[in-house]
């Protein structure tokens, strides 16, 4: 399929289409469909290509990545009152 490819507005003629949420994307390439619709890990800003975990709305491409965020919004909300007091 002929197409200009939504990332890099390359014109190719092995263009292949992403449908996700009821929207198209045209790609050349996988790297350019990942580059645009692959998720971010919220802890490493990791391209997540793989599955990935899903907590509180937050994306994680793995469990050490979920859990280090965890602690570290948890020792950041323990500190916040001591920032506080006087
Ligand atoms: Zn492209
Ligand atoms: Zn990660």
């Amino acid at each position: 399929m002929v197409g200009v490819c939504d990332n890099c507005g390359n014109n190719y003629d092995k263009t292949f289409v992403i449908r996700l949420k009821n929207k198209e994307f045209l790609f050349d390439c996988f790297e350019c469909a990942i580059h645009k619709l692959a998720p971010v890990c919220t802890h490493c800003n990791s391209k997540i290509i793989g599955h990935s975990i899903e907590i509180d709305n937050m994306t994680y491409c793995c469990n050490h990545c979920a859990n280090q965020e965890k602690a570290h919004r948890k020792s950041f909300s323990n500190n916040l009152p001591l920032q506080f007091t006087f």
